[in-house]
């Protein structure tokens, strides 16, 4: 068929030549994805029972993503999605149903809370908050009618380490799914499945994307049940990711191990540092002895990650806390954590059900800088800080 330049910009007959093989994983972008035959259009999320039918469903490089995290995880199926915490709101919209009641840790990440308080109780679901540290005994709290019990390891912000081998026991006991925010080990410090956990999920936004610039989640589970659950919520609730995140996590990837060395190890500096201060009263930090749940974390951990909190001391105002904040050079001050640069965020007031970790509450998230400049940085931001 001879074509028009036009129909040409559509159907072009010009080829690149064949066989070029790269090391990256390319960056598919697609909506349509075409059929051999009209007789073989069919529409189903799942590639292992069907081939590629809807962009939507996942490209090669999204589901290279996904597989990849599964295979860190060792989990054998993982869905992407939109961010940690679309994966979150997967995870509740898949397993809740009206009647049903759902055990959240009390020190989960405060998005997980208000989705349970302002979604999940629209729907009918009954929310629950335990305290983290309470390990077997959660089996008090199981009820009837409840369907899931999540745990987050260490907790955000006052970051206790739970005993999850003890809770997923105590749920399994009765037939339950344990879910896991794994987002603080990066898939890859805690052995999720190992310990008992049967879903776990990631803001690959933090430690795999690990520059900042992206927001991606994932939902990893190793049983053909729930992964046939997940799906179909997945499919139907549409979470489509980018291609280019994608291929952005997949780089992030490449890097992965020699950025949680390097960060596991100026963050303990830096952690160390400001323990050993007059106006520090307490650092959260899972590695550090003292920190709540540390002996757990001993047991059941490879390793720390970047983001740690510390309390300052009482009698110190907000506001000369605030100044100081302000004064620091390298540290700057935002949301979210597992990228190259160092920040602090003031969490001041933090409220918890089962014991107040306390008022003066900071967060640090360390980044790729040189820790001798960190903390010069922090020791010229905080030199008055009585004042
Ligand atoms: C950041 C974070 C999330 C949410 O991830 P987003 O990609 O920002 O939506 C969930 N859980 C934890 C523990 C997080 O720190």
């Amino acid at each position: 068929m001879s074509l028009s330049w036009q129909s040409k910009l559509i159907h072009p007959q010009a080829r690149a030549p064949e066989g070029f093989q790269s090391l990256a994983t390319p960056t598919y972008r697609g909506s349509t994805t075409l059929f051999s035959s009209a007789g073989r259009v069919l529409d189903h999320w799942d590639q292992q029972q069907a081939p590629y039918s809807y962009g939507l469903y996942g490209t090669p490089t999204s589901l290279e993503l996904g597989a990849r995290i599964a295979e860190l995880e060792g989990g054998r199926h993982c869905f992407l999605t939109p961010g940690g915490q679309a994966a979150i709101s997967l995870i509740g919209l898949s397993l809740l149903s009206a009647g049903g009641h759902v055990l959240i840790p009390d020190n989960a990440y405060g998005p997980n809370r208000e989705f349970a308080d302002r979604v999940l109780a629209r729907l009918g679901v009954d929310a629950e908050y335990y305290p983290p540290l309470l390990g077997a005994g959660i089996a008090e709290r199981l009820r009837p009618n409840t369907q899931l019990v999540w745990c987050e390891n260490p907790g955000s912000v006052s970051m206790e380490v739970q005993d999850v081998p003890a809770i997923a026991a105590a749920a399994h006991a009765v037939g339950l799914p344990v879910a896991l925010d794994n987002t603080y080990a990066a898939g890859v410090l805690f052995d999720a499945f190992g310990h008992g956990v049967d879903i776990t999920m990631q803001a690959l936004t933090k430690y795999v994307g690990g520059h900042s610039d992206l927001l991606l989640g994932s939902v990893t589970v190793r049983d053909r049940a729930l992964y046939e659950r997940i799906g179909d919520t997945h499919q139907l609730l549409g979470m489509g990711v980018s291609p280019d995140d994608c291929s952005l996590a997949l780089r992030g990837l490449q890097t992965l191990g020699v950025r949680l060395a390097q960060l596991q190890a100026s963050t303990l500096e830096v952690a160390h540092w400001l323990a050993a201060r007059a106006d520090v009263e307490r650092v959260l930090h899972p590695a550090l002895p003292g920190s709540p749940g540390h002996e757990i974390w001993r047991r059941d951990f490879s390793g720390s990650a970047s983001v740690f909190s510390a309390l300052f001391r009482p009698e110190l105002s907000v506001d000369a806390i605030v100044r100081a904040l302000d004064r620091l050079q390298l540290f700057k001050i935002g949301y979210s954590w597992g990228g190259v640069t160092s920040l602090v965020m003031p969490f001041f007031g933090l409220r918890r059900d089962h014991g107040a970790p306390g008022r003066n509450l900071v967060r640090f998230n360390i980044g790729l800088e040189s820790p001798q400049d960190l903390l010069a940085d922090l020791r010229q931001a905080f030199a008055d800080l009585a004042d």
